[in-house]
């Protein structure tokens, strides 16, 4: 379970501040499958930033299968983070020197898993994501299709309880997303949390539950 109670997340520009995020308050079961939608501006990569560990607010508690993160050092943030969240970008952040199955492994080489389990992880994914054939390219060798399924099995390689997709298809024809999209509705079939950012109303449509977002608020 998932739950921000009054996040408030402030950026200051100039001297002007800016609300990223504005007294945001909501829970998540675990398996949720939810789109977060709105204009440009709006605080949702903020708000996936904050869930991801990947920034601290600046008021409000964080509970995430309850405890509290925000009280946490950095140090065991970066665990928990590690340990329990993936995230998939519109920009797929491969290393473009290392193949596919190289770029997978690296969440586990970073948390120290022997190799031979390592490796055994990097196939038993790319084979469930239909990349076998591809594990020895380099990403400058794949389509963006085929890209976005890399990163998507590095960020679940470490069996996260919660994936951040934020505009996972912004970068991919209609087809190559659809087919993410797809891949995404699958790992939450399987019982990851899933929360999915997109500008496209018929992909948040697909999901349980939409939270539309204005102005560093959540509307509903
Ligand atoms: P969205 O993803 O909905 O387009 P963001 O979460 O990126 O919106 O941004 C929300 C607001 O916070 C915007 O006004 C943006 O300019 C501001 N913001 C986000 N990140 C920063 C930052 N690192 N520094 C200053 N302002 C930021
Ligand atoms: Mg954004």
């Amino acid at each position: 379970m998932i739950r921000l109670e009054h996040i408030n997340r402030t950026f200051t520009v100039g001297d002007e501040l800016v609300h990223g995020l504005d007294d945001v308050s909501l829970q998540l079961e675990d398996g949720d499958y939810v789109s977060i939608m709105g204009p440009s501006g709006s605080g949702k990569s903020t708000l996936l930033n904050v869930l991801g560990l990947l920034d601290q607010p600046d008021g409000g508690r964080y509970f995430l299968n309850g405890d509290d993160v925000t009280q946490l050092s950095e140090q065991d943030q970066a665990r928990v983070r590690r340990e329990k969240v993936g995230c998939v970008f519109q920009v797929f952040h491969l290393v473009p020197r290392l193949t596919a199955a190289e770029n997978v492994a690296l969440p586990l080489t970073l948390a120290g898993v022997p190799h031979e389990e390592r490796d055994r992880r990097v196939n038993e994914v790319l084979a469930s994501l239909n990349l076998t054939d591809r594990a020895h390219h380099r990403p400058d060798q794949l389509s963006g299709g085929q890209r976005q399924r890399v990163a998507i099995a590095r960020a679940v390689v470490t069996k996260p309880v919660l994936l951040l997709c934020d505009e996972p298809t912004g970068n991919l024809d209609h087809a190559s997303g659809i087919d993410v999209i797809n891949i995404l509705e699958q790992l939450n079939a399987e019982g990851i949390t899933l929360l999915l950012v997109t500008h496209d109303q018929e992909l948040g449509n697909r999901a349980d539950r939409i939270i539309h977002m204005i102005d560093g608020k959540v509307q509903s």
